[in-house]
């Protein structure tokens, strides 16, 4: 047995009381590894549910996800707390194949080319991708293969790597929009260690960026797929569910519609300070400061850093996240059976007010069993550096303008008459681990946490975007906390 079980430290364990503030994935995790131990939990969630950008939203009696959808596969971490939960069941792969590019300037709508990495071709002669760049474009991007590889050191910038090395247009048509769509960033920004491992080194080997692509996908083949997502039939609603029950039963208390307002330091406890509800007959005493020896702090950065500030010292800066807005949509429309765009569309930045669509029941089998026969699709807005275009507009307005998008990027006219329901969700996302520089300033926020005792964070805005990333961290920031309460 660990010296971990022994009784003296069980005793001390169930001496502490952690509360967890925000009930997003990221203090789900913390609460249950601080509850595994014995230690008394409360977990505290200003909204009234939990889940945070996890969200199941009903249309017309069909459970959808409104915010993440799919989970990496990537490290394994997040299928390793799936199976735990006793999920694995309910995991199942995408499907409906890729997706297509709209937006692209003289050419129509087109699939995104197969075998690239990041949107960057190892071939740019290859009939998918010269229809996107045209043959001005392939021929500039053919100098790559002539120049001499990057001599001094490597290049950080995935736009600068790209552009300099096969120009303008497979920067713009097919770089452009899938970091767009998945980082909500321009590719310059994107720092090319991060977003793709080993590029550079494979450029200085084999003397090209093509060529260092097309080795990269070679070596993929036969290993597990690096990029690969899955999702839970039923929607990833059903992990925040699963989650709730595995707490409940460890005796965690969980309180929604707790939100935070001050975190006090007084005699090596914490006292952290809760808003009175505003809902008729609630409980007065709910809103009474609770006493802790260790507080997580779970939320989004917005509201993380005014809770940390004073006792956190030298707190980097990080720059603004950007808030995007989804509008799902249920939509009456036989016309969309056909899957005209694959599982959805990304677009050219600039092109379209939508920065992607996601055609949920073409890449969901379970989802397009539950519509019976409607579609459901989601429309994206709002990127690094630019507002939500539905931001200032009402629910009604948002929707019709999701649903005019959804025609454009579909290639399929759509009429309001066929909107069965919609629903609008806005999210601050976190920024993207990817950003230049972003790896270093949140290794700061970590550092000048680890000096404040009893405290402890964790969630997206330190661990990285996408649950692959915020689940493992989440676990090893509460073992760091754990282990300095119990044994320090
Ligand atoms: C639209 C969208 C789609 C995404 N799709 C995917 C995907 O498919 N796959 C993937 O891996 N990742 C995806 N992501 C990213 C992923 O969802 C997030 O990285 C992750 O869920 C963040 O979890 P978190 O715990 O850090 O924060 P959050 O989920 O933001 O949770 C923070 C919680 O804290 C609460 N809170 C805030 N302030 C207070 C306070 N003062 N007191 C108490 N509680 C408070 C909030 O209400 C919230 O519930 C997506 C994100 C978005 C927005």
């Amino acid at each position: 047995m660990s010296s971990e079980h022994s009784p003296a430290l069980a005793a001390r364990a169930a001496q502490q009381h952690i509360v967890i503030i925000g009930g997003g994935i990221g203090g789900l995790v913390a609460a249950r590894e601080c509850a595994k131990v014995g230690m008394r939990v409360t977990l505290l969630e200003a909204s009234g549910a939990l889940g945070g950008s996890i969200r199941s939203v009903e249309l017309d009696g069909i459970t959808v996800d409104a915010g993440a959808e799919s989970f990496a596969t990537r490290g394994g971490h997040v299928k390793a707390l799936v199976d735990e939960l006793g999920l694995a069941d309910a995991v199942v792969p995408p499907q409906g194949g890729g997706a297509w590019l709209s937006g692209i300037p003289d050419a129509p709508d087109a699939p995104l080319p197969k075998g690239s990495l990041l949107g960057i071709p190892a071939n740019p002669f290859q009939d998918d991708v010269r229809r996107i760049i045209g043959w001005r474009g392939a021929w500039r991007a053919y100098l790559d293969r002539l120049r001499p590889p990057l001599t001094i050191g490597h290049e950080r910038s995935l736009g600068k790597l790209v552009g300099s090395r096969m120009g303008a247009r497979v920067r713009d048509r097919l770089v452009a929009p899938v970091t767009a769509g998945v980082y909500s960033a321009d590719p310059d920004d994107v720092d090319t260690d991060v977003a793709a491992p080993g590029l550079n080194a494979a450029l200085t080997r084999i003397g090209s960026l093509t060529g260092a692509v097309g080795l990269l996908a070679a070596e993929r083949k036969g290993t597990a797929p690096g990029s690969a997502v899955l999702g839970l039939v039923g929607g990833m609603g059903r992990l925040v569910e699963a989650l709730r029950a595995d707490l409940l039963a460890y005796g965690v208390e969980i309180r929604t519609g707790a939100r935070v307002t001050h975190l006090e330091r007084e005699r090596a406890e914490w006292s952290v300070e809760i808003a009175p509800s505003l809902e008729e007959g609630a409980d007065a005493d709910a809103a009474a400061p609770l006493r802790a020896t260790g507080v997580i702090v779970a939320t989004a950065e917005p509201s993380a850093r005014p809770l940390i500030d004073a006792h956190v010292s030298g707190l980097a800066e990080v720059g603004d996240a950007p808030e995007i807005e989804i509008v799902t949509l249920l939509l009456d429309a036989p016309e969309l059976d056909a899957a005209p765009r694959g599982s959805g569309v990304l677009t050219v930045p600039g092109s379209h007010i939508a920065k992607a669509l996601t055609h949920s029941t073409v890449k969901w089998g379970w989802l397009r069993d539950a519509a019976g026969g409607r579609h459901v699709v989601r429309v994206s807005f709002g990127s690094q550096g630019e507002a939500a275009a539905t931001a200032a507009l009402d629910d009604d307005a948002a929707a019709a303008l999701a649903l005019s998008e959804a025609s454009a990027l579909l290639g399929v006219p759509l009429r309001p008459a066929q909107l069965v329901a919609a629903h609008r969700a806005r999210y601050v996302q976190a920024q993207p681990t990817s950003l230049i520089g972003a790896t270093e300033r949140r290794a700061a926020v970590r550092a000048a946490v680890v000096a404040a005792p009893g405290l402890g964070i964790v969630g997206a805005w330190v661990a990285g975007t996408g649950l692959a990333q915020v689940i493992p961290d989440a676990v090893a920031e509460a073992d760091r906390l754990r282990a300095s309460l119990l044994w320090d």
